[in-house]
């Protein structure tokens, strides 16, 4: 059984809209079960359609169209469906009535236009729209089935959920389930090199991914059941979890700051961070994640090197001698704020977020992170290459988060394990 999905919409061929609609859906039917053969994005053109449809038809199984559905004379999708499922359009009196109410109780006038939206196609299910005007509908006839959504997501991801999912069911041959292993310290290449033996694997398949410094690998298996599947991809997410080990910050949803702030709660311990080029994005992050008081009070944005020195104590001769992005420098920022903040973790970011360098010879996209305790102060040299300076300024919030992770479990975890 294979499906395409076919986004009706003039909007989206301009640019004006981004087809939302198109990424929901497939997510949806993979994890059904449902292969999706093709995604088109047709505009509101009645031979194009037609056409669009008929082809769509000879190719797969299943069709599902969103847009178009609602009453103005450039929603067609209705008419076209009708036309190469050769069946016809008829008044639903019912859904006549329930367009009425819909308008008079929200105080408005029906326009005549919005009886187009009660006629239904005569051999096919309507599906009811909780939440606008314009009902969907689903035809099957000659082992095809189309199912009409309409365009706006707010109306046709509940639809979809509510209704459309019981009619595909009977299509779906199998389950999916997917894990995303999330890394924080490693290229893409250098993990995809170190997990070649797994990417050649059909059920779970394993792929990589990189995005905003950060690399994944995805794991996803079907089965029968939700359950069957989970059972294959366990133990592939337990061989990555265990073969990236120190790389590896969380499995699914969290990112690296919540992960970070629930690490130091569990130990009762607090982080403070002394930011020059994130200019207090780092901690920006870190508050962004409700109980962050608990774990962090103290932040600050040292941009200037005179109060890198009156603030932080960074030692002027230091800033002179290395520049204010050096390791030294990095150093004493972290030594510094973990003492003014009487935290248990200092961080100390300084660095080249560009796209201009500063009046050296660093490159842009350079950065020094380093993350000191009572014990020591370690520091990661980080070179993006990059002259973005958004990328640059996240990816060095996130690789001192990381560094702070991996501190606090080599000092409280792993001495547990032993
Ligand atoms: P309406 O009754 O609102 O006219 P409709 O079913 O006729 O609904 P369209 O006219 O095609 O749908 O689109 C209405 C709105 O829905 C668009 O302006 C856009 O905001 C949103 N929309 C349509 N198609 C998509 C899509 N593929 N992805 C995301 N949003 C979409
Ligand atoms: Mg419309």
């Amino acid at each position: 059984m294979v499906c395409e999905i076919v986004c009706v919409g003039t909007e989206i061929l301009l640019g004006d809209i981004v087809n939302t609609n198109a990424v929901y859906l497939s997510k949806k039917l993979a994890e059904m079960g449902i292969s999706v053969l093709r995604q088109s994005v047709v505009g509101d053109n009645n031979s194009r359609l037609t056409e669009m449809l008929m082809q769509a038809l000879e190719r797969s199984d299943i069709v599902i169209t969103t847009g178009g559905l609602g009453p103005t004379a450039d929603d067609i999708t209705r008419d076209k469906c009708c036309e190469v499922m050769q069946t016809e359009l008829v008044l639903d009196e019912d859904i006549k009535n329930e367009i009425e109410n819909y308008f008079s109780s929200k105080g408005l006038k029906m326009s005549e236009s919005n009886i187009r939206q009660a006629y239904v196609p005569k051999d096919g299910v309507v599906l009811k729209n909780n939440n606008g005007t314009a009902p969907g509908f689903a035809i099957e006839k000659n082992s095809k089935c189309i199912i009409a959504l309409p365009g706006p997501p707010r109306e046709m991801k509940p639809m979809f959920e509510e209704s459309a999912v019981e009619i595909l069911k009977k299509y779906s041959t199998a389950c999916f389930v997917s894990h995303n292993v999330k890394m924080i310290g490693i290229g893409e290449s250098l993990m995809a090199e170190n997990a070649a033996d797994l990417l050649e694997g059909e059920n779970p398949t394993v792929a990589p991914y990189a995005k905003d410094g950060e690399c994944l690998l995805r794991i996803t298996s079907s089965g029968e059941t939700k359950e069957d599947a989970e059972k294959k991809a366990l133990p592939v997410v337990d061989e990555v979890v265990n073969r990236f080990k120190e790389f590896v910050y969380a499995v699914d949803e969290e990112n690296i700051e919540t992960v970070l702030v629930k690490l130091l709660k569990k130990h009762g311990l607090k982080i403070a961070l002394a930011e020059s080029c994130t200019g207090g994005y780092a901690a920006k992050r870190i508050t962004d994640i409700s109980g962050a008081s608990e774990v962090f009070d103290c932040g600050i944005v040292s941009y200037s090197n005179e109060i890198k020195n009156r603030v932080l104590g960074v030692r002027k001769e230091d800033l002179e001698t290395y520049g204010a992005v050096s390791e030294e420098v990095a150093r004493q920022m972290a030594e510094g704020v973990r003492t003014l903040g009487k935290a248990d973790y200092g961080v100390g970011i300084t660095g080249i977020a560009g796209p201009l360098s500063d009046a050296t010879e660093k490159p842009v996209g350079l950065s020094f992170v380093a993350v000191s305790d009572e014990f020591s102060t370690e520091c990661i040299k980080i070179m993006t290459g990059r002259k973005d300076r958004d990328y640059n300024r996240y990816v060095n919030g996130s690789r001192a988060f990381d560094a702070v992770r991996r501190k606090i479990i080599r000092r409280y975890e792993e001495q547990e394990e032993l």
